[in-house]
């Protein structure tokens, strides 16, 4: 299957370049934000700056931090800029206007009326996407509507709403009934009562289901996700709208302690969250909100377990290994390959050959996390952890190297295992696909110049007074062939 991995190819290229969607925009984080970020319909905004190659863009921007696309969310604000106040007024109000029709409570109210009704009239609109309550019915009297909505079928909303897989924001890719199934046992078997779902709405209902199922297993779960239309079937205590680029709480307060209380009973103890973000997203405000979730679970620890650390999953593509890891350098990369149910890329191949990129990013000790030999895992004793079959231990790097499931080769030149498809190039001095342009004009990074990464992978990240210096390098080297980006997407 050449398509897939040349599609993936070129995502992974992306990514490694630091410019996913070639947008050419990135977040600033200020660490004491003098002042609060204006709000968007999706909470408050991120600040942005476009970097454009070789030219410093001093201005800055505030923009949506849930949507890339601007079809989906076109707040736009210069940094300095100052509104009228009647400009103010209209965001507001705006603002208010984006807001689900149903309040939190609104919901929870209908879907209490809704369970008590017979079969026959429990019925969800396929156009609206909504449970309709009778006094509905004449609405939507035009529209799709399936009837008969039994209690099964309400455990299983994602079954029942369809996937909003626009790219750019939800990026809704559903776990396929393997990966949901291996996740559940997963956690189940390390012994986590609680489980903290941000942006999993799949296994969050499976973990339910088992509940209910099984007096055993009865582990809690909470959802916190940005689609709306899940507080249709879950009551206040089992799903916040919740956006994961702000940690922001849509219905406030309220919302924000649920968390709280749910992070923090038994005194932290037994909680785990696993989070699936779109991948299209930014690491960085990702990082920081999930800092601010541990620092919330932290708060309800005691002093002598000060040095415990809230055990996580963070699902994503192996090619952010090292992005992630710079933000939580205790967090490893195990090799079972998540699988989905929607997404062409990522399924499990017809052949039994997985090409999932996706993995499990992890502070939980490898060792304690069997992955199933019947779907092509095996232990590695040296390594002490579960590795695909293909990825044979290296004796020169002393680890398991391969990350994408495929078999790696130790280059001695490059001192270090390297892709199947990649050869040695004495150009570059470094191994690389065989057709890739040695002598194209190399970006390089724009803090410390140098040309083996990009700037948002730069380790060197106090290194901000060098820019001006790293820009004038690349200037040089490029002399004057610039080409500018146009400016896609959301700026
Ligand atoms: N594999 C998971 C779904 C992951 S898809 C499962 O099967 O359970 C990404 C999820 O993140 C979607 O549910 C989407 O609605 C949610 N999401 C997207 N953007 C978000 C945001 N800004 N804040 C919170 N959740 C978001
Ligand atoms: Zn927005
Ligand atoms: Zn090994
Ligand atoms: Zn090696
Ligand atoms: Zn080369």
């Amino acid at each position: 299957m050449a398509a897939p991995r040349d599609r993936l190819a070129a995502v992974e290229a992306e990514v490694l370049a630091g410019r996913q969607g070639s947008s050419g925009v990135e977040v600033v984080l200020p660490s004491e934000p003098a002042t609060p970020a204006p709000l968007c319909p999706h909470g408050p905004t991120l600040l942005f700056v476009k970097v454009s190659q070789g030219k410093e863009e001093t201005r800055r921007f505030y923009a949506c931090s849930a949507c890339r696309d601007r079809k989906d969310c076109n707040f736009f604000q210069w940094e300095d800029e100052k509104l009228s106040e009647a400009r103010l007024a209209a965001r507001e109000a705006h603002n208010q206007r984006c807001q689900p029709p149903l309040s939190r409570m609104q919901c929870v109210e209908r879907y209490s009326k809704l369970i008590e009704l017979p079969l026959s009239q429990r019925r969800f609109c396929q156009r609206c996407q909504q449970l309709l309550l009778p006094d509905d019915w004449e609405k939507h009297h035009e529209h799709q509507v399936v009837g008969d909505i039994s209690i099964t079928q309400l455990k299983r909303p994602s079954q029942l709403l369809y996937p909003l897989e626009n790219k750019k924001t939800n990026a809704q890719y559903l776990f396929a009934d393997r990966s949901c199934q291996f996740l559940v046992d997963l956690l189940s078997n390390l012994g986590f009562r609680r489980v903290l779902c941000v942006g999993t709405p799949r296994l969050h209902e499976l973990i339910r289901l088992k509940a209910s199922d099984d007096k055993m297993s009865n582990i809690k779960s909470l959802l916190l996700d940005i689609d709306f239309r899940y507080s249709q079937f879950y009551m206040e205590d089992s799903f916040c709208h919740y956006n994961m680029f702000n940690h922001h709480f849509f219905d406030g307060k309220a919302a924000l302690e649920v968390c709280r209380t749910f992070l923090q009973e038994d005194k932290g103890d037994g909680v785990i969250m696993v989070t699936d973000p779109p991948f299209g997203g930014l690491v960085e405000p990702l990082a920081v909100t999930f800092k601010k979730l541990i620092a919330m679970w932290k708060e309800g620890q005691s002093q002598d377990n000060s040095h415990k650390e809230l055990p996580i999953f963070w699902i994503f593509p192996y090619f952010f290994e090292s992005r992630i890891c710079q933000f939580f350098p205790s967090f490893c990369m195990l090799d079972y390959q998540v699988d989905y149910d929607n997404h062409a890329l990522y399924k499990h191949g017809k052949t039994g050959r997985k090409q999932s990129p996706v993995r499990i990013f992890t502070n939980i000790p490898p060792n304690k996390i069997i992955l199933p030999t019947e779907e092509g895992y095996r232990f590695c004793p040296l390594c002490q952890r579960y590795v695909s079959l293909e990825n044979q231990h290296c004796e020169h790097c002393n680890s398991c190297t391969s990350k994408d499931g495929r078999k790696w080769n130790h280059c001695f030149l490059c001192k270090k295992c390297v892709k199947p498809s990649w050869i040695h190039c004495s150009i570059c001095n470094c191994c690389a696909l065989p057709d890739h342009s040695c002598k194209g004009p190399k970006d390089g990074c724009f803090i410390c110049g140098e040309l083996d990464h990009k700037r948002s992978t730069c380790s060197n990240t106090s290194a901000s007074k060098k820019v001006n210096k790293a820009v004038r390098k690349q200037k040089q080297r490029r002399g004057n062939k610039m080409k500018r980006r146009p400016l896609k997407d959301n700026p």
